[in-house]
């Protein structure tokens, strides 16, 4: 199959998408906060949580794996963005070793259908077409070079978001 063919942009919640993993926009903590953070915590249930307290936080760029718990999925992969400072402070690597480092973690366990989320572009501050940009660039490459990957979702949800991905990856000609 194209790489094409294994990118899905669909709009909605990210804690409802059956998938091997979801990825989360986590913070350095990795205890929980808003946005999806928040939601996948809720959705995941307590367990999750002291799962998460054993990882001893992670830095930006990096990414680490717990069950997914309650969630419809076997795994999370957590990652913290960069938070958006003017763009001279190595965001834009940041945010691409995001999505690095999740399909570094997904090949270590054979997940091979994943979802994101729009990482850093929440609370994080971080410019959305830009964003979206390094992400659709990370994941054709991953694609491009992994055909153990057979799907990969763009789970977005909000309407700015949506309107880019739907230009990005030209949703009107599918
Ligand atoms: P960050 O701190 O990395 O910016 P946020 O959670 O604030 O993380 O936002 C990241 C993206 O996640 C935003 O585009 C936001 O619209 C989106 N988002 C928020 N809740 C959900 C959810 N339940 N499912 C999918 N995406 C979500």
């Amino acid at each position: 199959m194209s790489v094409r063919n294994r990118i899905e942009i669909i709009r909605g919640d990210i804690t409802e998408v059956c998938v091997d993993a979801v990825v989360n926009a986590a913070n350095s903590s990795l205890l929980g906060g808003g946005g999806v953070d928040g939601a996948i915590h809720r959705a995941a249930g307590g367990e999750l949580y002291e799962a998460c307290k054993l990882l001893n936080g992670c830095n930006t760029g990096e990414a680490k794996i717990t069950l997914g718990y309650k969630l419809p999925v076997k795994y999370i992969i957590h990652t913290v963005g960069p938070i958006w400072a003017g763009g001279l402070t190595n965001e834009p690597e940041l945010l691409a070793a995001c999505y690095q480092n999740c399909f570094e973690i997904a090949l270590k366990n054979n997940i091979q259908t994943i979802a994101f989320p729009n990482i850093s572009t929440g609370i994080y501050g971080y410019p959305k077409k830009e964003a979206a940009l390094i992400a659709k660039y990370e994941v054709e490459k991953i694609l491009k070079a992994y055909t153990l990957f057979k799907k990969v979702i763009f789970v977005i949800f909000d309407d700015e978001n949506y309107t880019i991905y739907s230009e990005l990856f030209d949703l009107s000609v599918l």
